[in-house]
């Protein structure tokens, strides 16, 4: 459709070096094309202009010193995307590879899943090419009290509220809330989401974004009369979200089989996810020692993804972006895995979605199946305005709720656009934009 394709175009002339952002504009106009024949009055509200432009980007020095006392200088990001459906709401990122079009990516991506979750919150996303591996503990808190001193002027807690997301944990959101505090001299817990449960934490916070994947894949495996007991799972990454994501899945009798992290993977048909949870989050060091801690399984180094061999039904990428282009997109088809869920944001590039559309292979975006993080950090900040603490029961309930309702918001769109019946690229990104346009028309021109 030619306003979709002189949007696209301008994007590309105008940040021709933001490709992961490109790439997020380019997946999710190209899929709600739809909205746009149905309503051609949204060309001269400059409705696609307006979804696409930031309403703000925070850019800052961000200097720190290390344990020898040589300063270095990071630079810091927040961009607050769309508030139009309330306080902006996104992690912060701190990881080398950070950069503006990251940022923009993910503050994109995060207004319109925040969109499907129903809760009150607009989108942003932050963080800083500062890479925590191998720092002490003085030099993150150090750096994260520098961050801070520049991003406490632009947050709040009916502004801006940031939660973790890639090496941002309940530590360093621990030094961020403490540094804000003490700058602006007031309690405002809901600043912050992701803080540990002493301080105004959520239960359940911690394991949200992965039960909540699992949640929703539960819901895909009822339309096709399945179960997750006994299927064969690949889960790439062993952060926060692969971790939880294999702790829900192994409760429902699902058979997890593989790990990676940033330097290797393991493969293990008695993958003991104990020892996974002692290498990455006590001991932070690599998956490398798996075999030698549990006694069993295999390590190699290099990609999950290019592993060949091995069979599975269901692969969820939980470690970062573009993890899987077209290559790696056949070599899970040759695995015989019939659904791909996406733990992390664009773990695939739209190629390798492109693909497994073709080969009938289901496929979840992660706007969709990994929204149970943000949605119970929208239950956090509830908690904090009411000064009361629901139960982790209380708390999961919610959560599984609210992952069910997107699944059958994405159903609705199915059903309403004549879609194919397990398009769930085009379903979740129509029921997203939809639920932000009609609040920007509602709010005039902005
Ligand atoms: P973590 O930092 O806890 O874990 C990231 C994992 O990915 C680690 O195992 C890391 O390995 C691995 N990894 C990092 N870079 C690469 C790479 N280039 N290739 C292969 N593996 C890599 O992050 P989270 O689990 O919090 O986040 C993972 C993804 O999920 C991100 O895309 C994030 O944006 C998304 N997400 C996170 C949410 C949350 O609540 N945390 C919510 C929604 C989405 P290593 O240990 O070696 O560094």
């Amino acid at each position: 459709m030619e306003y979709i394709k002189e949007a696209l175009n301008h994007i590309k002339e105008k940040d021709v070096n933001e490709k992961e952002f490109i790439q997020a504009v380019e997946e999710v106009l190209n899929s709600v094309d739809v909205i746009f024949a149905q309503n051609p009055q949204y060309q001269n509200k400059g409705i696609i202009e307006r979804l696409v432009e930031p309403e703000r980007i925070i850019q800052f020095r961000v200097p720190w010193e290390d344990d020898q006392g040589k300063i270095h200088v990071n630079r810091g990001f927040r961009v607050q995307f769309n508030g139009v459906l309330g306080p902006y709401k996104g992690g912060l990122r701190f990881n080398p590879t950070v950069n503006l079009s990251i940022m923009k990516f993910l503050g994109f991506e995060q207004v319109f899943k925040n969109a499907l979750t129903g809760m009150p919150i607009g989108g942003g996303k932050g963080g800083s090419d500062f890479d925590p591996k191998g720092r002490s503990d003085n030099e993150i808190k150090r750096f994260c009290n520098s961050f801070m001193t520049e991003l406490y002027r632009h947050i709040g807690p009916d502004i801006d509220v940031p939660a973790g997301d890639m090496g941002v944990g309940s530590k360093e959101i621990g030094y961020l809330y403490g540094h804000y505090r003490r700058l602006r001299g007031t309690s405002e817990r809901g600043v912050l989401t992701g803080k540990g449960l002493g301080y105004g934490g959520s239960l359940v916070r911690k394991e949200a974004t992965g039960y909540g994947v699992i949640y929703f894949l539960n819901e895909i495996l009822k339309r096709i009369n399945k179960s997750l007991s006994k299927q064969r799972i690949v889960i790439s990454g062993s952060g926060n979200v692969a971790i939880y994501t294999a702790e829900k899945a192994k409760e429902y009798d699902g058979h997890v089989i593989a790990m990676s992290d940033s330097k290797g993977y393991i493969i293990d048909e008695q993958l003991d996810l104990d020892v996974v949870k002692l290498i990455k989050e006590v001991k932070r060091e690599g998956l490398s020692l798996y075999p030698q801690i549990s006694g069993h399984g295999e390590y190699y180094v290099g990609s999950l993804y290019d592993h060949l061999g091995l069979k599975y039904d269901i692969a969820i990428p939980c470690a970062t972006q573009n993890e899987i282009d077209i290559k790696r997109a056949k070599n899970i088809y040759d695995s015989s895995c019939k659904i791909v869920v996406e733990g992390a944001n664009m773990p695939n590039d739209n190629d390798a979605i492109m693909y497994y559309q073709e080969k009938g292979i289901i496929f979840v975006p992660g706007k969709a199946s990994n929204a149970g993080g943000v949605a119970t950090s929208a239950l956090e900040m509830s908690q904090n305005s009411m000064r009361y603490n629901w139960t982790f029961t209380e708390v999961d309930e919610k959560l599984r709720t609210i992952m069910q309702d997107i699944h059958q918001q994405c159903l609705m769109a199915i059903e309403a656009y004549k879609l194919n019946e397990y398009d769930y690229v085009k379903a979740a990104n129509i029921a997203g934009v939809s639920l932000v346009i009609n609040a920007m028309i509602s709010q005039g021109d902005y």
